[in-house]
């Protein structure tokens, strides 16, 4: 006798209940992140985690809401670990996308999501985001995760670190730290504070100047302040990372400990070297520069600048093909800013062409990725205890990058399907 006979309501809601914790997705093959290929792989979803994959002939869990997606191939779902997903831009508006109205840092909040559902759409499910104002960040995490927005998994910076310049801040003064700007060495260990008490997950660095169109990579902190704020966010026990455009910025970001250094180019023998026996990853962030030059027109830059950022991606290209061949770790870093968001994957096919293999580009993007943020345990890989973060992709993708860049159907982020087109 079914229970439903005595309780049809409560009934309902059980079994609803048990639909939503137990999955079973059907694939073609699961890619699961550590070399295993499965064929026609069943993953087992329960709640928000993975529980094992099962083979094709195996018994489901009873009550197991099965979703066939025997058309496409499992891969984890991706990690950006270079993103600023609080810029956002409308390419409707009419406006520079560096100098819109202000806009409240609330409503930042809200349309920050659109970045994020287009990340998601990519099948990246988790970013690691390197400096927001006015913690935006931090509150579009913690919507995500305690209030039900979606979006892909955040581990934001806060404020990013840089150098004060009085002439051009001309609100701050030299006693207090503000927005991330230091004017000494005396006030890092503060700043770095400031954002692990608004709630940042690691701390981010400029130490040289080069964003959007200016490829100058002129260092602004020394090695002893990049060595202050290494120390100081290693003693919150936060991770750091150092942007730098430029060589000699790089080295001494290296060579303070910062986790990752973002960016640099012409990075020389001796400091690969270092990055390889430090464990340091590059998150070389290529294919940035490619955006900017190729919507030139929607940033108002000139022709002169766009061959200036052609030019710097090409030595870009160049130093991660080195910093590759040399053993250093890379990461899928995408720089992502306003419509970005969408494009996040495609660094992986300038890795495929300084001479990854398929597999090894999309490690970057996942188990990379993960070791980067700290979440090798749960993140970056479709394995039993893993979050059940999982993309779905239309064709071979240990066969060709662009599968992956392309071909994304669906995706899974903590077990609730968050993008469908397969239908
Ligand atoms: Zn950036």
């Amino acid at each position: 006798m079914r229970l439903s006979q005595f309780f049809p309501a409560l009934a309902l809601a059980v079994t609803a209940h048990a639909q939503a914790q137990t999955k079973a997705l059907r694939f073609a093959s699961v890619v699961d992140g550590t070399g295993r290929v499965v064929p026609n792989g069943v993953v087992i979803v329960d709640g928000d985690k993975i529980t094992r994959i099962a083979g094709p002939r195996d018994a489901l869990p009873a009550n197991a809401q099965v979703i066939d997606l025997t058309r496409y191939t499992a891969i984890p779902g991706m990690i950006d670990v270079h993103t600023h997903i609080t810029y956002y831009w409308d390419p409707t508006s009419g406006t520079d996308p560096w100098r819109q109205p202000r806009r409240a840092p609330e409503m930042t909040v809200q349309v920050a999501r659109q970045n994020g559902i287009k990340a998601l759409e990519d099948g990246v499910t988790a970013v690691r985001d390197m400096g927001a104002s006015n913690y935006t960040d931090v509150a579009l995490r913690d919507s995500i995760n305690k209030a039900g927005w979606v979006g892909p998994r955040l581990f934001v910076s806060g404020s990013g670190l840089s150098r004060a310049r009085p002439p051009y801040q001309p609100n701050t003064d030299t006693t207090h730290t503000l927005r991330g700007r230091v004017f000494n060495i005396s006030q890092i260990p503060e700043a770095v504070k400031q954002q692990v008490d608004a709630g940042a997950d690691q701390i981010k660095m400029f130490g040289s100047t080069g964003s959007g169109a200016d490829v100058t990579g002129n260092e602004t902190f020394s090695f002893d302040e990049m060595k202050a704020a290494v120390d100081a966010a290693h003693g919150f026990g936060k991770r750091i990372a150092i942007h730098s455009y430029g060589p000699q910025g790089g080295r001494d970001a290296v060579l303070a400990g910062a986790n990752s250094l973002e960016h640099a180019i012409d990075l020389d023998d001796a400091t690969l070297a270092e990055m390889v026996k430090r464990g340091t990853f590059y998150v070389p962030t290529i294919d940035h520069n490619r955006y900017y030059a190729e919507y030139k027109t929607d940033f108002r830059y000139t022709d002169q600048q766009a061959a200036a950022l052609d030019s710097f991606r090409l030595r870009n290209f160049e130093t991660a093909r080195r910093a590759f061949k040399a053993g250093v770790k890379l990461a899928m870093g995408s720089d992502a800013v306003f419509h970005m968001f969408g494009q996040n994957t495609r660094e992986l096919g300038w890795y495929v062409k300084l001479g990854m293999t398929p597999a090894q580009a999309l490690a970057t993007a996942t188990t990379n990725g993960a070791a980067l943020l700290g979440q090798e345990k749960t993140l970056g890989k479709i394995a039993p205890g893993y979050y059940a973060d999982i993309v779905a992709v239309e064709g071979n993708p240990l066969n060709d990058i662009n599968v992956v860049l392309n071909n994304v159907r669906w995706v899974m982020k903590g077990g609730a399907v968050v993008v469908d087109k397969t239908k």
